[in-house]
């Protein structure tokens, strides 16, 4: 493998996030090496459930949903490509009174960023949903610009027109350390040999903290397993079925070509890096499943496949710049929702790389955040 002997910025990670700083930097005229260990995507993204929202709690991740979206909107322009977004909008179906005040509350603060979400009642979010019942629901809360797309279109979008502004990619070269001299970076070394750099971006996932620790940087980052089915097709699929969440059990579904996707959160799970699938879940999903959309318990199941969430203390992601060394920058911990996050980190991560102010203030997303009090949960996670 050939590796240029230099780069202005060396991307580590060729997942949404990794591809998308790479692309908005070569656009903006930035010389960038992005080093993956495996193919592009072969992290979390292509393991993601695709879907893309602006419905959370936090006004960060509100803005950076919002800024996404519209860039998801308009990717088949910029970067180019087709991503099969569909955006028949996210239903989050609400059983305690305790989640209802704060979407509530969380649907106030969306609106005032421009937000087109609502609250509504049992009978219209099951009329929207026809496969969820109503038993035992108190309200739900819908955006209907959001929806879901297709990862690995995604990232092939951002890579192809990142190599057109000239960036280099290389997969199959794993970054095994980073040399730093007078506190500021000199080269990351590769399993190919080593190339000079002063800037690093750490776009590494569920793998950050070993990146950060090449450079002494302590990045909280746990991975932790999720497991995803794809059904058989379903007949009668509505058109414009919405991505539907039961939040109190968080089983959600949407579409998925001719069948639907299937997820749960498995509250026995332990961190580490295991991908094998197996059936421990499937009995919390089937009662999960019995209890909220029964007409899909009969729906056989085609395949499915487990990825990894990459979790941060406060399920927030890990934004900003290290103290030291000197030009060491992160973008990592997404949480689960990183996916969707990717286009506008990718824009802000530009923006830290030049000195610019960022399109979105992320500075509640440095990572000092968890040396003071002053964490910020999310509260509408899945
Ligand atoms: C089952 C499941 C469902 C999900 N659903 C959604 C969803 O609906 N919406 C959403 O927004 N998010 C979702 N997510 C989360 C989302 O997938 C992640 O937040 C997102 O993909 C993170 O992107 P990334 O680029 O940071 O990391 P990754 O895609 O993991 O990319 C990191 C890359 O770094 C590479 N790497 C690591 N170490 C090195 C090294 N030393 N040298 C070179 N390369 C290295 C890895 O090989 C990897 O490809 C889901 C995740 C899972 C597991």
């Amino acid at each position: 493998m050939t590796l240029p002997g230099s780069a202005e910025v060396v991307v580590i990670g060729g997942g949404v996030v990794g591809v998308s700083t790479a692309f908005h930097l070569a656009e903006a005229g930035v010389q960038v090496l992005l080093l993956e260990r495996d193919e592009l995507g072969s992290g979390s993204t292509c393991k993601a459930a695709g879907g893309v929202r602006a419905q959370f709690s936090d006004p960060v991740n509100i803005e950076l949903g919002q800024r996404s979206l519209r860039a998801f909107e308009d990717f088949a322009r910029r970067p180019g490509g087709e991503i099969d977004l569909k955006q028949h909008g996210y239903l989050f179906l609400l059983s305690e009174p305790a989640d209802v005040e704060a979407f509530e509350s969380g649907v106030r603060l969306q609106n005032e960023f421009g937000v087109p979400s609502r609250m509504l009642t049992v009978a219209e979010a099951c009329e929207l949903s026809p496969y969820a019942v109503p038993d035992g629901l108190l309200a739900a809360a819908f955006s209907p610009t959001d929806g879901h797309c297709t990862p690995e279109a995604v990232v092939q979008g951002y890579a192809q027109a990142a190599r057109r502004h000239g960036a280099v990619i290389r997969r199959h070269c794993a970054v095994t350390g980073i040399d730093v001299s007078g506190g500021q970076i000199t080269a990351v070394r590769t399993e190919h040999g080593p190339v000079a750099t002063s800037t690093v971006v750490c776009a590494a996932g569920a793998w950050s903290a070993s990146v950060g620790e090449f450079a002494g940087v302590e990045l909280p980052v746990r991975p932790l397993r999720r497991q995803i089915l794809v059904t058989e097709p379903v007949p009668d699929l509505p058109p414009r079925l919405p991505f539907t969440i039961d939040f109190a059990t968080s089983f959600y579904f949407h579409d998925e070509g001719p069948g639907l996707l299937i997820g749960m959160s498995d509250p026995d799970e332990e961190y580490g890096f295991d991908l094998r699938t197996d059936d421990r879940w499937l009995g919390r999903l089937s009662a999960a499943v019995e209890r909220r959309a029964p007409r899909l318990a009969e729906v056989g199941v085609a395949h499915g496949w487990a990825g990894l969430y990459e979790i941060t203390p406060d399920h927030n992601a890990l934004v900003g710049e290290a103290d030291g060394p000197g030009r060491f920058l992160y973008a990592t911990g997404f949480s689960g929702h990183g996916f969707l996050q990717g286009p506008a980190i990718g824009e802000v991560l530009r923006d830290l790389v030049l000195g610019r102010r960022p399109v979105v203030d992320v500075s509640a997303l440095d990572v000092r955040r968890f040396a003071t009090a002053e964490i910020r949960p999310e509260h509408n996670c899945v």
